[in-house]
């Protein structure tokens, strides 16, 4: 006999997974459990505590490394890092920027902040990222090609770019919205801030768009505090971007010659040395983030109602953020399991606004939404720490914070 959901059930699952001895379990914490404290205490120690430092060149380098672009370029956070990807990718004032309604609000601000529009795209349940196939039949109706540009037949705006974004690690489908890019002349620029160490069908997210932003935030992957980058494989696009985001400096031994209005977005020494110490640690987080994931996977088998989102059939994901999507039918209960969780000390949270509901975009140019609505009301993201599963034992290890 089907029973339907079960809030109770559901959280014994969750506790199964994450053991009971906790009081408090948080959605994302950060652990620096390996050469953080060296690394910044050299950075105290020498004096080198801001903008130039050996950390920052070696963090950048590891990162170009680890990804597999030619250039990064460490930055103060992902949104100055989505800032400069759009100038970069030609954005100018008054021209529409393609970009999911279901994302993180620096998506859309970064488009702000060029003095351009966000136009909103709908997502797709296998992703729950931007739908290139949706978008094509919608830009079908709404672009006009002029000399190799794409034209909002209903704004009389250009259309410059699109920003596919990661969500909680899951890759977009992108090889169909590369070739969309190459048909309207639209650039294509990753926000892969949630997506360090996913891949698609073998390749980095953030290396597949002309250039693309990574955060650093602290409930990110990986974290140096505060902090982004800049990831491209243009050296071009490098060179401008470090440019850019050092107040546009000529080289000089002691002259101040800027030769364009750039930015203060270089990301400090100690920020870097935090960072070069995470990454040495990215592959274990990764393991355990997969086999939390697993686990999670196995126990919500067995509750009726709702699944633990799995990766797409393309993808490496790594399951930065693990998000249980409630059957339609089941929706109604989400808001009263958010109560009960967040009640037991087990932290969990809804999908963002719809960036179309908030005051600052609600009059942007959009096409339809559904599937965005849709996956509004049934998105719960549940906790996702690395410490919480070790994939070498499989069993839940808890630690820091008690
Ligand atoms: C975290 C994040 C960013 C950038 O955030 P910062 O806090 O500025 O580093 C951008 N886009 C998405 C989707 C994010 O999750």
């Amino acid at each position: 006999m089907k029973t339907g959901f079960d809030a109770d059930k559901a959280v014994d699952a969750l506790r199964a997974v994450l053991g009971t001895t906790r009081e408090q379990i948080a959605l994302h914490e950060p652990i620096f459990s390996g050469k953080e404290w060296a690394f910044v205490k050299e950075c105290l120690d020498t004096g080198w505590v801001s903008s130039v430092g050996k950390y920052v060149d070696r963090f950048e380098r590891d990162l170009a490394d680890y990804t597999g672009v030619a250039c990064a370029v460490a930055v103060v956070n992902g949104t100055a890092a989505l800032h400069v990807c759009l100038q970069l990718a030609g954005v100018r004032p008054q021209d529409e920027v393609l970009v999911p309604a279901l994302t993180f609000v620096a998506t859309a601000n970064a488009v702000r902040y060029c003095n351009a529009i966000p136009h909103f795209v709908d997502s797709n349940e296998d992703t729950l990222g931007l739908d290139p196939f949706r978008l094509a039949d919608y830009l079908r109706d709404v672009v006009e090609m002029r000399n190799g540009e794409a034209w909002n037949l209903r704004s009389g705006r250009r259309i410059s770019a699109v920003v596919p974004m990661h969500t909680f690690g899951h890759p977009v489908d992108l090889d169909p919205l590369a070739e969309l890019c190459n048909r309207y002349g639209i650039v294509l620029v990753e926000d892969a801030a949630e997506s360090l160490g996913s891949y698609y069908k073998g390749r980095h997210t953030g290396n597949h768009g002309r250039v693309s932003a990574l955060s650093f935030n602290g409930n990110k992957i990986l974290t140096t505090g505060g902090g982004g980058a800049i990831l491209t494989n243009d050296p071009e696009l490098g060179r401008q971007a470090k440019h850019l985001t050092t107040t546009a400096k000529v080289p000089h031994a002691w002259a101040f010659i800027h030769d364009q209005t750039g930015y203060n977005y270089r990301m400090p020494n100690i920020n870097a040395a935090v960072g070069c110490a995470q990454l040495e640690q990215l592959p274990g987080f990764l393991n355990n983030k997969r086999a939390l994931a697993e686990r999670y996977h196995q126990v919500f088998k067995s509750v009726e109602g709702l699944r633990l989102f799995l990766e797409p059939e393309f993808a490496k994901s790594n399951y930065w953020l693990n998000v249980l999507v409630f059957d339609d039918s089941c929706a109604d209960r989400l808001e009263g399991f958010l109560k009960l969780t967040n009640d037991r000390g087990i932290m969990t949270r809804p999908a963002w606004t719809l960036m179309t509901d908030l005051p600052m975009f609600k009059d942007c140019p959009h096409m339809d939404l559904p599937v965005s609505q849709g996956l509004v009301r049934r998105l719960v993201n549940i906790p996702s720490s690395v410490n919480l599963y070790q994939a070498s034992n499989g069993i839940s290890h808890h630690r820091g914070g008690e």
